[in-house]
């Protein structure tokens, strides 16, 4: 098994069973891209999630909530490969992910951004556009060395791909600049600019919002929802920024101590005893 990132990694112990406390929605799993079958991992004697369970409809957006220490980063490392369930399975387009490692994730269409971005700061935004890019791309280390013909039209492709996904983030203008230097709010869409050259089905959002001012969430928001209609995409999102996910997301599933206590529609989600009574605690 691989080791979990962090102090402790995830243990076998067994047992334990699905949480039923939540109200499902109705989704056929023919229709899932993503299904999440009892997933538990424990951390040594923490049990960071519990017997988690639920689909992700195909083209939907999917907004992952809960308190500080729910288990959504938990979660969300399992579904990038990063972590190993200690107990139940991960299935993308039908087939398990798990034992899956993480480079391989954007070759099978998962793509991801990151909650403390991930880029190559000396990099120009275009380099870090291709390096996304190049997932999908055949070359390798001796064809790279022989510069065969047939790489050369692939370089000119994948970097046609690249300038295509700056002008559909509006990041033309500073392709040739280090990414490092750019306002935070830009640098979210370079990451993003890289995470989509990959051509995902699933895009893992984690924490999209987190540093952005009001005015930048709103076209994230808008932003996200061109994405998912005009790529044909599917986005899960862990977020805080709640009016971020209530805005987006056609399905809100919340986890509270590791166990899910809601699954449904975001007009649900503000109404029910148990998510209100674990943001707020009891007594209010
Ligand atoms: P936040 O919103 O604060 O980021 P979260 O919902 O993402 O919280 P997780 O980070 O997944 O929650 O943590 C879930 C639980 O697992 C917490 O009790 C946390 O302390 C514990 N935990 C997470 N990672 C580890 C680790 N590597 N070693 C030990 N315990 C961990």
């Amino acid at each position: 098994m691989r080791r979990a990132q962090g102090t402790l990694a995830p243990v076998r112990l067994g047992g334990g069973g699905t949480n039923a406390r939540f109200l499902p929605f109705a989704v056929s799993a023919a229709d899932s891209i993503l299904q999440v079958r009892d997933v538990a991992v424990h951390f040594g004697g923490i049990v960071a999630l519990d017997g988690i369970s639920f689909d992700v409809p195909r083209n939907s957006i999917l907004g992952l909530i809960g308190p500080n220490g729910a288990g959504k980063t938990t979660l969300f490392n399992c579904l990038s490969c990063l972590y190993v369930p200690t107990r139940g399975d991960i299935l993308f387009d039908r087939r398990s992910i798990l034992g899956t490692s993480s480079h391989r994730m954007a070759a099978l269409g998962i793509g991801r951004t990151f909650q403390n971005l991930a880029l190559f700061h000396r990099m120009s935004v275009l380099e870090n556009v291709l390096v996304g890019a190049q997932t999908r791309g055949r070359s390798d280390f001796v064809s790279n060395a022989l510069r065969l013909p047939w790489m050369r039209r692939e370089e000119k492709m994948l970097e046609d791909k690249a300038w295509g996904l700056l002008e559909y983030l509006k990041l033309t203008e500073v392709a040739h600049l280090p990414t490092g230097a750019l306002p935070f709010g830009t640098q979210k869409r370079v990451e993003l600019a890289r995470a989509l050259a990959s051509e995902p089905k699933l895009l893992l959002l984690d924490e999209p919002a987190g540093g952005l001012n009001h005015e930048e969430v709103e076209e994230l928001g808008q932003l996200f929802r061109k994405i998912r209609a005009e790529k044909n995409l599917t986005v899960l999102l862990v977020e805080h920024h709640m009016s971020l996910v209530m805005s987006i997301s056609e399905h809100v599933v919340v986890l509270n101590f590791g166990r899910k206590i809601f699954e449904g529609p975001p007009a649900e989600v503000r109404r029910h005893p148990e998510v209100i009574e674990a943001y707020l605690g009891t007594g209010h």
